[in-house]
């Protein structure tokens, strides 16, 4: 039963479960026996909760026999990467500088999911306070790609996808800022939602750069995306940038069905940059929707190229700005301060943030700075706009946009740590929607000749997860790709 129950989607999970045709708590048992059987070759978890896991899905099984009302996720087991709050619980953003911290509250999104009947797995993997594309920023661990361990699921939710793709868990909670999950879950050939800008609440998740960061899910199955959208969207009242916006039905959402749909293709974006392999298979999925009665158009998103100097400028300042809170004197360990306090602050940021965090604080603080402020976040937030009409105007004439979500396949571990603009041109083709706020997902759409995963995106206009997710799960019920099992 086990290599079955691994396999199968959490909507099938949940209803079996509902149904009473499966126990709630065989089937964690089946995840967690999963994860004791694989995760030291992946190292996707930091932390697995087995004890508390099995107590969750004790209560839905007891719940279901006195014949209480399930939530739409009774019993399905879920993944959380490493910077969301839960009461009592460690968070630490993969970084030193948490060590040892419980949080205590718990996150909008946790909640929902708790309240929901989900089983929460653990903790997965990701680059330091989720700044990387390959999770080898983690100061914690290393996390290897199910289909080839010695290259990277991608990142900064590495731990995510791949527990994920591994069959460790049905479904994961990732975080989007710049392509955190979309490119993982492309890497990993697991599908990843970045839904719009606001959809779901941030309280909870650390911020990294407020005016980008996404609650973001992982799935096998595509209408599973729909399944946990639907449990964690919606508006917030503590977190004052959550969409009022009513949460449409994303579980019975119009037929999968790619009849009419108008896909807007950046046939520029399709350059030198792009790997082989990687645009045969993109090409291959966009025939294929065509197939599926889809009709195709080319677009233009002119600023585009300049998506990824504009984020970074971006990300970074407000990055520089949301970890000054991690400073010795309210979160994880101190460090010295004998002298005086600015001693204490250095040396707590010394010790506890690594490179590539340091680096990022530098450059935001930098470009935030009087003087160069209009010439670098200014401009970068001028850039930001233009590229947000780009996909404005696009959406006049398409109902999607088509492209790569990642432009080369999982690359080896090592292979861009040295030189970190190598590792921000992985982001080239997922920062744009980022920028634009806008709902985009990544969808397994075939691998290259080594066996290496390739990710089909499809971006929405805000508020368009019905029609991505439509699309998604039409290109999926026509296709295998998403059944490819890394063999572990
Ligand atoms: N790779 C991008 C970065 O390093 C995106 C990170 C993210 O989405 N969290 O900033």
């Amino acid at each position: 039963m086990t290599a079955a129950t691994t396999s199968r989607s959490a909507t099938e999970l949940a209803a079996a479960i509902r149904a009473g045709d499966l126990r709630a708590q065989d089937v964690t048992e089946a995840f967690l026996q999963r994860i004791a059987a694989v995760d030291d070759r992946i190292g996707a978890f930091i932390e697995v909760w087995d004890e508390s896991a099995r107590r969750e899905a004790e209560a839905v099984d007891r719940a279901r026999e006195r014949g209480a009302d399930l939530g739409p996720l009774a019993g399905v087991p879920i993944a959380l990467k490493d910077n969301y709050a839960r009461r009592g619980f460690a968070t630490t953003c993969a970084s030193r500088i948490l060590e040892g911290f419980r949080s205590p509250y718990t996150a909008t999104v946790v909640e929902r999911l708790e309240a929901a009947g989900a089983v929460l797995l653990g903790r997965t993997n990701m680059d330091e306070f989720a700044m990387g594309s390959s999770t080898e920023h983690s100061a914690l661990q290393q996390t290897r790609n199910p289909f080839d361990p010695t290259r990277t699921p991608g990142g900064s939710s590495g731990g995510s996808a791949a527990a994920v793709a591994a069959r460790m868990a049905p479904l994961a909670l990732g975080s989007d800022t710049g392509g955190s999950v979309r490119q993982p879950a492309a890497l990993c050939g697991v599908h990843g939602l970045k839904p719009t800008w606001g959809r779901v609440s941030r309280y909870g998740l650390v911020a990294f750069a407020s005016s980008l960061d996404c609650v973001s899910p992982f799935a096998h199955h595509a209408e599973d995306l729909g399944l946990i959208l639907s449990v964690i969207a919606g508006h917030d009242p503590r977190d004052a940038t959550s969409l009022t916006a009513a949460v449409p039905d994303y579980v019975h959402a119009p037929e999968p069905n790619a009849q009419g749909l108008r896909v807007g293709v950046p046939e520029h974006l399709f350059d030198d940059a792009l790997d082989p392999a990687v645009e045969q298979c993109v090409r291959e999925a966009l025939a294929q929707l065509q197939q599926l009665g889809a009709e195709l158009v080319t677009i233009k998103l002119p600023h585009a190229g300049a998506a990824i100097a504009a984020y970074y400028v971006v990300a970074n300042s407000e990055a520089s700005s949301n970890l000054s809170r991690f400073d010795g004197a309210r979160y994880g360990p101190r460090r010295s301060g004998e002298r005086d306090l600015d001693t204490m602050y250095e040396d707590t940021r010394t010790a506890g943030f690594g490179d590539e965090v340091k680096l990022r604080i530098l450059l935001g603080c930098f470009s935030l700075c009087s003087g160069y402020y209009d010439d670098y976040y200014l401009k970068a937030t001028k850039v930001r706009t233009l590229i947000r009409r780009d996909f404005a105007t696009a959406f006049e004439a398409c109902d999607v946009v088509a492209c790569p979500t990642s432009p080369i396949p999982a690359f080896t571990l090592g292979e861009k740590l040295e030189d970190p603009l190598q590792m921000y041109l992985c982001d080239a083709l997922t920062v744009p929607q980022s920028l634009a706020g806008v709902a985009a997902v990544s969808v397994p759409c075939g691998a290259t000749p080594d066996g290496l995963p390739v990710g089909l995106q499809l971006t929405g206009p805000p508020l368009g997860e019905p029609q991505v997710l439509r699309a998604a799960s039409a290109f999926q019920q026509a296709t295998p790709h998403h059944r490819q099992e890394p063999g572990l």
